[in-house]
């Protein structure tokens, strides 16, 4: 068990063993990355246990705004020290304590990492992990799940948590604007029947052709959203009335609901933008088919 700030120390399972030594110590409370909850912690410490696998599927982003809270109520107390473990206290817990100084002292992950390993040399934050604190930087250091970059992300680990693409949870797909008359946002609708398709906030916008590279290298990449003119089509979130032809199956047409007209195309292991950036996975629908409607000002009754 090391500290890595004044009250916040990180380490192994092998730490937690000892409840008197950790009271020793002063720690008050106990957070758990691991795939084994500690339960003998439970009388003598505030315990949180967040159940990740230290792997390449395991979505750690998702957890890190319950993290953040835990350890930021626990050390916002005088009193208070937290332990932050998990099983060997390399690479999950220091992927969590990183994520916390990047979002309470506001530097990068690459600043907080060599501060890490200056401190503990034996830490080694997962590849997938590294991945997923470039995003949590990219989104100004905390977890902005309205943001593209997210919805984006959160697609490509549905898609790998359930590869026969079927029981794919439904808050997956955004909500039908067909089904309402709602006129305070941005709508697209189909050029041929005008029925709505999506709403702008679905466009899931993408850095300009860097290519598979981006993806490769897992570095981030400065995100240039301004011109956009270069891709022929919108990348947008699924819609709900996509469901039926998306589920299932890994990649065929996009047909207007209403009219069948043909509006793009889908592939959930992803596809090229005409700007060159590949998007895993991919809907789009290409902008000569769709029409952008502004909503209508309300003028006085
Ligand atoms: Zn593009
Ligand atoms: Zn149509």
């Amino acid at each position: 068990m090391i500290a890595v700030l004044p009250g916040l120390y990180l380490g192994g399972v092998s730490d937690v063993a000892d409840v008197q030594q950790l009271q020793q110590a002063g720690i008050t409370h106990i957070l758990t990355i691991d795939s084994i909850e500690q339960n003998h912690l439970q009388h003598s410490f505030q315990t949180k246990f967040v159940n990740i696998l230290d792997d390449s599927s395991a979505d750690l982003l998702s957890r890190l705004p319950e993290c953040l809270q835990f350890l930021k109520e626990a050390l916002g107390k005088p009193e208070s020290s937290v332990f932050v473990h998990c099983q060997a206290g390399v690479s999950r817990s220091a992927a969590v304590v990183a994520a916390y100084m990047m979002n309470t002292i506001r530097c990068t992950f690459e600043d907080v990492y060599g501060r890490l390993q200056n401190i503990k040399p034996d830490i080694k934050i997962n590849e997938e992990f590294v991945h997923q604190l470039a995003l949590f930087e990219q989104m100004g250091c905390d977890v902005d799940m309205s943001s593209a970059s997210y919805k984006q992300y959160r697609l490509q680990k549905v898609t790998e948590k359930y590869p026969e693409l079927r029981n794919i949870p439904r808050e997956v797909f955004a909500l039908d604007p067909g089904s309402s008359d709602q006129t305070k946002e941005v709508l697209f609708r189909c050029r041929k029947c005008r029925r709505s398709l999506f709403r702008e906030g679905s466009i899931l916008n993408h850095a300009l052709g860097a290519g598979p590279a981006a993806f490769v290298n897992k570095r981030l990449m400065p995100v240039q959203h301004s011109d956009s003119t270069k891709c022929t089509s919108f990348f947008v979130e699924p819609v709900q009335w996509m469901e039926k032809s998306l589920l299932g199956v890994l990649d065929g047409q996009l047909l207007c609901p209403k009219c069948n007209s043909k509006l793009g195309s889908f592939n959930w292991y992803g596809e090229q933008c005409s700007c060159g950036r590949w998007i895993t996975p991919a809907f789009q629908v290409h902008k000569n088919r769709v029409d952008e409607v502004k909503p209508v000002p309300i003028h006085g009754r």
